[in-house]
């Protein structure tokens, strides 16, 4: 699948706010600077649909994007920004658990991990209230090419190992890269897959 037309739908502060789930949609999410804003546009052949995020933690809210007019892609807020008051963290946890929670349309919810780091305990924790709550996710590594094959190969077998420590088989999981375009075609198909079982 390509994708032949991306524009923004709106932004919603409150999961009522949010779309019709009258279509399939796709959600996004990861913690700040992990690459999302990038690779949604690259998803998207375009180059500032998602705003690539300059302020952690500013804006909180849920950003559906109108995709062939077909689907949506959601661009989530990020987690666990260090810069953000607890309130503010509070509150867009709510947001998030609370599209996460209600949202029958959604069909996946991409994680995005840097490929680059050592597993976060707070994305070890967030994948594991996804899976005990029923949302279905997939893991997105994100920017493979600034690893050499030999660190790639040893970072991703850490991290197999680390979650199957707490998970009997893995999620569908993806390698990409916003700069060398790895990964997207992958996660286009996966999508396209879902999208005929909506
Ligand atoms: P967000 O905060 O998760 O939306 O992250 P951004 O998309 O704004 O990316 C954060 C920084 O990482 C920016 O400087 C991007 O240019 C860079 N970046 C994102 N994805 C990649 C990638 O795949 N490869 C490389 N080399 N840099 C990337």
């Amino acid at each position: 699948m390509k994708i032949i037309s991306a524009e923004f739908h709106k932004s919603s502060a409150k999961v009522s706010q949010c779309p019709k789930e009258d279509r399939p949609e796709y959600a996004f999410i990861g913690r700040s600077n992990v690459g999302k804003s990038s690779l949604i546009n690259k998803l998207c052949k375009r180059k500032a649909l998602a705003k690539t995020s300059s302020t952690p933690g500013k804006t909180q809210l849920v950003n559906h994007f109108n995709i062939d007019n077909s689907w949506y892609l959601v661009d989530l807020p990020g987690f666990g920004y260090a810069k953000v008051s607890k309130t503010l963290r509070a509150t867009f946890g709510a947001l998030i658990t609370d599209y996460l929670a209600n949202r029958k349309n959604l069909m996946c919810l991409f994680v995005l991990i840097d490929s680059r780091i050592p597993m976060q305990e707070i994305d070890l924790a967030f994948m594991n209230s996804m899976i005990e709550n029923g949302v279905p996710i997939a893991i997105v590594f994100t920017k493979t090419d600034k690893l050499n094959k030999e660190q790639f190969a040893t970072n991703m077998k850490k991290y197999e190992e680390e979650l199957l420590e707490f998970w009997e088989e893995l999620p569908p999981v993806f390698y990409t890269s916003s700069k060398n375009g790895l990964g997207s075609g992958e996660i286009l198909s996966f999508i396209d897959d879902l999208n005929s079982k909506f």
